[in-house]
């Protein structure tokens, strides 16, 4: 097949990393888009369904911002040396396709399709939102086996119940997967919670399942260290998925997003949270809730790319260590 263009004098930009970063089409990290499973270990796909929202629209548009804002960033973590892209063979998969996106339960179980066909090609995969009630379609994939652990950062338990007639939306996730047995409770941690409520048992669900729910103020008085000690005790070393969803950090860093929560994480907290959960064994993990309508300045893009950035940091090196390991086969859920 003849390439129309290609580098001549820089034979380093055969490397799509390597390319001036504001060149090219957007993918997630410019990293190669393929339609093919077979082509990647690490797969980042965009989900962008908004329809179980249950206030302020928009993350439709999450995957295409967040897209964009990634192309600022480089090939390697200068905090811990990690090298994604040399690790796995990263690659963006492009949209989950959704044909029905009026209907949420029809929707979602299109979504849980896709995500059958990503977890049978032995891809693990890195999703963006797209509101939080996707979670739950994309852990009907990667849990169908058994429970997975869960790293949960959000303002929000999303363990709520049927809200306006739905039981599907983005308040309620986590509870329907553990009703579901996507995940098992006692190894859920949930950082960042806060916020007013209209119910004083909203998040109920939380406590009486035993998951570990560090609230905000504890986050605060205790600092990033101890939610990341705390997250390794709960999870312990069985498979675990991550969700992060942006309105975690403080609305002057995440402006654009549905469900604001006043006094949130720094952006520089949730990263450095991140990387000290090094060792874990991740077999997937999601960036939700960017609303691009409501974001000033791209700032909201940007910072949940950087936080996308130190997910796949997580994802690629818990993928070479179970490829690497003699004991435990790779996870196949
Ligand atoms: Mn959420
Ligand atoms: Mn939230």
């Amino acid at each position: 097949m003849m390439m129309i263009k290609q580098p001549g004098t820089y034979a380093d930009f055969n490397d799509p990393q390597a390319l001036p970063r504001y060149t090219g089409i957007a993918t997630f990290f410019r990293a190669p888009a393929t339609d093919s499973v077979g082509d990647a270990d690490i797969g980042i796909i965009g989900v962008p369904f908004d329809g179980g929202v249950t206030n302020r629209s928009g993350t439709r548009h999450g995957p295409r911002a967040v897209r964009e804002q990634s192309s600022l960033l480089r090939r390697i973590s200068s905090a811990t040396g990690v090298r994604p892209f040399a690790t796995a063979r990263v690659r963006d998969l492009g949209d989950c396709w959704i044909e029905h996106p009026y209907e949420l339960v029809g929707a979602h179980n299109e979504i849980t399709a896709f995500y059958n066909q990503v977890v049978a090609g032995g891809v693990v995969p890195l999703s963006v939102g797209g509101d939080h009630s996707v979670t739950l379609p994309i852990l009907r994939a990667v849990a169908a086996k058994a429970p997975v652990g869960m790293v949960h950062i959000d303002a929000h338990c999303d363990t709520g119940d049927d809200y306006m007639g739905s039981r599907f939306h983005h308040g309620a996730p986590f509870r329907r997967a553990v009703e579901e047995g996507l995940l098992d409770p006692k190894r859920v941690v949930q950082i960042g919670i806060r916020g007013t409520t209209n119910d004083p048992d909203l998040w109920g669900f939380s406590q009486r399942s035993g998951m570990r729910v560090l609230g905000m103020d504890e986050f605060d008085d205790k600092g990033w260290q101890y939610a990341a000690e705390e997250a390794r005790r709960v999870v312990g070393s069985g498979p675990v998925y991550l969700s992060y969803d942006i309105d975690s950090l403080d609305p002057a860093e995440a402006p654009g997003t549905g469900t604001p929560e006043a006094g949130g994480i720094t952006v520089l907290q949730a990263l450095r949270l991140l990387r000290a959960l090094r060792g874990i064994d991740f077999v997937g993990g999601d960036l939700v809730e960017v609303a691009p309508p409501f974001d000033t300045g791209t700032i909201t893009a940007f910072n949940g790319a950087s936080i996308l950035f130190e997910i796949l940091c997580l994802l690629a090196e818990a993928w070479e260590r179970r490829r690497s390991s003699p004991v435990r086969p790779p996870f196949t859920p």
